[in-house]
């Protein structure tokens, strides 16, 4: 039997008026799967994450769950849940009203309901504020409760956007594992907006790359970090920088990099000069203009230990020559 939190869209438009959102998009999510929708702001994510909740109309194409045409069914009636960015809590109703409120709209009873939203409110950790208001809540807290109430209709699949984006980076960072945790509990996908390459390179089995509406690359988080496909999915993932070759492009990655302050014997390397030096804890990242701008396609960046990079400091203005081996290039095909 086919997963039923499995999905599939296929050939995907959605505009509105004359521009396009999103650009025959055609993609499939493995059932019990973290997929997280990554791009920069504009390029069409909360659209595609809306159409396949039923919140916006498809202008073109079709959703699949669970191998079933979801396409033109309302939100309640697809598997799907969506927790919002602002959470939309609503402030007069206590924690565990919140929580049970479609239970209520689906007519469950009120000692079942409240049986049912304590147990989703046990999940998250939350069962000591359940006669609370959202106002008494902090916002990581108000999370956990909007999560609870879009699990408690028992989804397919959770639709989540942009969910860790109002959150302090120290929250972040708790309720991001906590994500992951309670999508390997529940055994169900999970759908994640974000324009974090961080986020999605930590949580998803599977991240979509996605720019102007369409799909960049689909891969591993390994994969699209280490093997990008085009030029956009290298610059906009990081830690790469792109090469020209003749009339195609190479990537390589930032740590692949080596900086030596004299040209080696056979003058190979390329001349750069020092721009920015960034310290980020672990390492240096030390950003560089090629010299005669022949090859970069733009300022290069390197990164380096600290270790090495305390034993050879840099200096910015300092002319220096970068070289790395053939084997940790990668070619571009767009
Ligand atoms: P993202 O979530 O990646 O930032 P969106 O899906 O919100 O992108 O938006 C994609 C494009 O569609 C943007 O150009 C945006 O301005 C436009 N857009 C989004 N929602 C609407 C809407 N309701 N009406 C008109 N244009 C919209
Ligand atoms: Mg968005």
């Amino acid at each position: 039997m086919m997963d039923k939190s499995a999905a599939e869209l296929i050939s995907i438009t959605k505009s509105y008026g004359q521009s396009i959102a999103v650009d025959d998009i055609t993609l499939r999510i493995p059932g019990t799967s973290y997929t997280c929708l990554l791009g920069p702001s504009g390029c069409g994510k909360s659209s595609t994450l809306r159409m396949i909740a039923g919140h916006e109309t498809v202008t073109r194409g079709d959703i699949l769950l669970g191998g079933k045409n979801i396409t033109d069914l309302p939100p309640a009636g697809r598997g799907t849940a969506m927790m919002f960015q602002n959470y939309a809590l609503f402030p007069h109703l206590s924690v565990a009203d919140n929580v049970a409120f479609s239970l209520k709209m689906k007519g469950v009873e009120k000692s079942a309901r409240h049986v049912e939203a304590m147990k989703l409110l046990e999940l998250v950790d939350m069962v000591g504020f359940a006669a609370r208001l959202p106002a008494q809540l902090s916002g990581g807290q108000q999370q956990r409760v909007a999560l609870a109430r879009a699990l408690i209709t028992n989804p397919s699949i959770l639709l989540l956007d942009e969910p860790l984006s109002a959150l302090d980076p120290f929250l972040r960072l708790r309720m991001r594992s906590e994500l992951k945790r309670l999508q390997r509990e529940l055994g169900i996908s999970f759908i994640h907006v974000t324009h974090s390459q961080d986020e999605a390179l930590s949580l998803a089995d599977q991240v979509i790359v996605m720019n102007k509406g369409r799909i960049e690359q689909v891969g591993s988080a390994q994969d699209v970090f280490n093997k990008p496909q085009t030029q956009f999915v290298a610059q906009f993932m990081g830690g790469h920088n792109v090469m020209r070759d003749g009339q195609s492009y190479l990537a390589i990655r930032a740590d692949k990099v080596q900086i030596s302050k004299t040209s080696s014997k056979d003058g190979a390397g390329l001349s750069a000069v020092v721009r920015e030096i960034e310290y980020l804890g672990t390492t240096f990242s030390v950003g560089l203009d090629e010299a005669d701008a022949t090859q970069a396609s733009s300022p290069i960046s390197v990164t380096i230990s600290d270790a090495l990079f305390s034993q050879e400091p840099l200096e910015i203005g300092q002319t220096v020559f970068l070289n790395w081996k053939p084997g940790d290039t990668h070619r571009l095909a767009s």
